[in-house]
C-alpha cells in the first residue's frame, strides 16, 4: 500500500512550492475584497479600507501563509475528529437503547429499520426517552399505550354493556373498562379484559 501524506501533518498543499518562507507575496485584502473601499462606511475616511490602506492588497510572508494553512488544517482535523466521536457516541447510545427496548418488548424491533434507525415518530421518541434516562419499562408502557397496543386505567365496568371483543353481554361490575388512546373507554368481559389490575395504577 502506498501511504499518501495524511490529512494531518503538512495539512493542505503548499500554495508556493519550492519558494522560501521569507519571500513575500501579494494577497487580496479580505476586509474589502480587493476594492480598497468599505461599502457603508463612506462617512469615515471616505470609506477607505484601513486594513489594506485602500490598496486592496496585503503583502504577506509565504511562511505566514503556510502557518495559517497549517492552523486551518489542524482546526479542520480537530472538528472532523470531534464529529466522528460524537457520531460514534450517538450510534452506540442508539444501539444500547434499541437493545434494551427490544429486550423489554421484542415487537419493538419491527419499528426499526435494518440500520436500527426508528421507522416511526413513536419509536424515535421511545429511543430518545431511554437515552434521556427514563426507565425502559416505563418507556415501553408508554410506547404500547401510544401505539394503541395496551389500555390503561382499568376498573370494573359500572354499566351493563357488551364485550368490545366478543360482543357477549357484560353485567355491571363483571367486566373491565379501560382507556384506549384512540377509542376512549372500552369494556371487556372478564375473559377478554386486557389489563391485569396490577399492571397499572400503582
Ligand atoms: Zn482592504
Ligand atoms: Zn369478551
Amino acid at each position: 500500500m502506498n501511504e499518501q501524506n495524511p490529512a494531518r501533518g503538512e495539512g493542505s498543499r503548499d500554495p508556493y512550492p519550492g519558494r522560501p518562507g521569507h519571500e513575500r507575496v501579494t494577497e487580496t485584502c479580505g476586509k474589502c475584497s480587493g476594492t480598497g473601499r468599505l461599502v457603508g462606511f463612506e462617512a469615515i475616511d471616505n470609506g477607505r479600507c484601513w486594513s489594506c490602506g485602500g490598496t486592496g492588497t496585503h503583502s504577506v510572508l509565504i511562511s505566514s501563509i503556510r502557518a495559517r494553512l497549517r492552523r486551518q488544517a489542524r482546526r479542520e482535523a480537530e472538528t472532523a475528529q470531534a464529529q466522528s466521536e460524537a457520531q460514534l457516541r450517538l450510534t452506540t447510545e442508539l444501539e444500547q437503547a434499541s437493545a434494551a427496548l427490544i429486550e423489554a418488548h421484542p415487537p419493538f424491533a419491527d419499528a426499526l429499520d435494518e440500520q436500527g434507525l426508528p421507522l416511526t415518530a413513536l419509536a424515535s421518541a421511545a429511543l430518545a426517552d431511554v437515552r434521556g434516562g427514563v426507565p425502559v419499562a416505563e418507556v415501553i408502557q408508554d410506547y404500547r399505550w401510544r401505539t394503541g397496543e395496551i389500555l390503561i386505567n382499568p376498573r370494573p365496568n359500572r354499566y351493563p354493556t357488551r364485550c368490545h371483543e366478543c360482543r357477549a353481554p357484560v353485567l355491571a361490575g363483571e367486566g373491565q373498562t379501560a382507556e384506549h388512546i384512540h377509542h376512549g373507554w372500552l369494556t371487556h368481559c372478564s375473559k377478554h379484559a386486557p389489563i391485569t389490575p396490577t399492571s397499572n395504577e400503582r
